[in-house]
């Protein structure tokens, strides 16, 4: 197992609470350990507090903050096979996929170290001669970032890369479930030489470990990743001391298909948005939503294609989708495919586990289809966070706008037509953090990410995500002092 990283030195957790890492392929054990203790995770926040209030990084002039950034991309590119295969050992998902999250990552990390030395504040005329005034962005603090399981590394980059840049501290708590390649990244930072005390990452669970370190007086800020209700716990127990709490949450991310889209593309792209990564994926394209003419032949296309994913160990080639990542999330799945059926769904491919021998032991789920669904039913309304699809009706644009924003969440959508107009009037309707047009599923750095709604309250990525992690100062000098002469006596 990992050891954790507090103050610059490697230790073993000494907490009394156990931890298991499993390889959701096989459920084998890849990982065992102990979990951070509370006097751990005090050591951490301190460690992260003095190397903010009195350590180099803070005061590193940028443009070296974004040199270590770069270096640390370099490292990246050196081991991207090793970390690509823990990655899938992990998390079950392909290979390829791996390595396109270590690719993103190093990207990301490019991205802030180009942008660490670019912000340079903003000078206020405020019409007063004698006074020069400016406005200017700080680090923030001792930064808490908190992550999920689907993509463990490439969500723990969005945060520690903008964080590093502005010159905070920070304390990492990564999912107790698929931890290994965040701390591989610790280990990185380290090498690219990161003072010590500025990066602290801890092992153990949210209760144990997370909710504590939310709560923690000396903790400036929280940047959280994961799942609606734990992101509303974190913002209750950040209250107490105020503290600035960024929250990406899940989506329920509408798909939404015209019929004079092309066929063949609209079934290709809808399948991966759904089932790329068994749908473990917060912006998965799980609702589609497809217009009359259309609707027959390509829910009976897209149920054809899907009976036909090859399902297996991530680390082989042919493999097209890995397993979910727990007994526990395949067991929510189930849930809500029985659900589904009582609630009258109609199943077109899928619903129950695979029969092939060699993934029995595994936590597989066939990609399951449901059409002639409505927004009543549960496998609707809520995140699955698994490989299933439900398929909805539109016949009118304001339809298919009503039926895209009819979700408490607002993460991403996508809009399929061939009419330019109709694309833009339907993006700029739909309330959600990303549209894509005629497309599903990029993102690039420079662009930012994030929810409407009950998807969350922050930004990742893009100039917005570096400035998540600063504070603004004003400061008015007045070049010429002298006394007002308010009071007179
Ligand atoms: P989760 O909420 O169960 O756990 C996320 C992290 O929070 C883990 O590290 C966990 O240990 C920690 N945690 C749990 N309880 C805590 C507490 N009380 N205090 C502090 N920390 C606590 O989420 P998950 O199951 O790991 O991830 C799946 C969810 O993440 C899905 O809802 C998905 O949509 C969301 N997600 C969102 C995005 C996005 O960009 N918006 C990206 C990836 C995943």
């Amino acid at each position: 197992m990992p050891e954790q990283y507090i103050a610059g030195r490697w230790t073993e957790p000494a907490g009394d609470a156990r931890l298991e890492v499993l390889n959701p392929f096989d459920a084998s054990v890849l990982a065992e350990s102990a979990q951070a203790s509370p006097d751990e995770i005090e050591a951490a926040v301190r460690a992260a507090r003095e190397a903010f209030d009195t350590g180099p990084w803070p005061r590193t002039p940028a443009a070296e903050r974004g040199a270590l950034l770069r270096r640390v991309a370099d490292l990246l590119v050196r081991d991207k096979e090793e970390i690509a295969r823990v990655e899938t050992l992990d998390t079950g998902k392909t290979l390829v996929e791996s390595r396109i999250d270590v690719d993103d990552v190093t990207a990301v990390f490019r991205y802030y170290a180009d942008l660490a030395d670019k912000d340079a504040g903003r000078i206020v005329d405020t019409g007063q001669a004698h006074v020069r005034s400016r406005v200017v962005h700080e680090p923030l603090g001792v930064c808490v970032l908190i992550t999920p399981w689907n993509y463990p590394l490439l969500q723990l980059s969005w945060k520690v890369a903008p964080a590093l840049a502005a010159g905070n501290t920070m304390v990492i708590k990564p999912t107790e479930v698929t931890p290994l390649t965040s701390f591989m990244l610790v280990r990185l930072l380290e090498e690219a030489g990161v003072p010590a005390g500025v990066v602290n990452i801890l092992l153990g669970d949210g209760r144990t470990v997370g909710a504590p370190l939310t709560e923690h007086p000396a903790v400036d800020m929280v940047s959280f990743t994961g799942g609606l209700a734990t992101g509303q716990a974190i913002i209750r127990a950040s209250a107490g001391t105020i503290k600035r709490v960024a929250v990406e949450l899940g989506g329920k991310n509408p798909n939404i298909v015209f019929a004079d889209s092309d066929f063949e593309t609209v079934v290709d792209n809808a399948l991966t948005a759904v089932f790329l990564h068994a749908g473990q994926v917060c912006s998965a394209g799980a609702r589609l939503i497809v217009q009359e003419p259309m609707y027959d032949d390509l829910v009976a296309e897209i149920g054809r294609r899907a009976a036909r994913i090859r399902l297996g160990n991530g680390l082989d080639e042919g493999t097209e989708s890995g397993p979910l990542v727990s007994a526990a999330q395949r067991a929510k799945i189930e849930d809500f495919v029985a659900s589904a059926h009582a609630e009258g769904a109609r199943l077109v491919a899928g619903g129950h586990r695979p029969d092939e021998p060699e993934l029995q032991k595994g936590y597989f789920y066939r990609p399951t289809v449901f059409a002639d669904v409505h927004r009543g039913m549960r496998v609707v309304r809520e995140e699955t966070f698994g490989p299933i699809l439900t398929v909805e009706r539109f016949t009118t644009e304001q339809e298919a706008i009503a039926l895209g924003n009819d979700t408490e969440y607002g993460l991403s959508g996508a809009v399929w037509t061939a009419d330019i107009g109709r694309a833009e009037r339907v993006a700029g309707a739909l309330r959600h953090g990303t549209v894509w047009i005629n497309d599903f599923g990029p993102y690039v750095p420079m662009a930012e990410w994030g929810g409407f709604k009950r998807s969350g309250n922050g930004r990742e990525l893009g100039p917005t995500g570096l400035a998540e992690y600063q504070e603004t100062k004003h400061v008015w000098h007045n070049t010429t002092p002298a006394p007002v002469r308010w009071f007179t006596a």
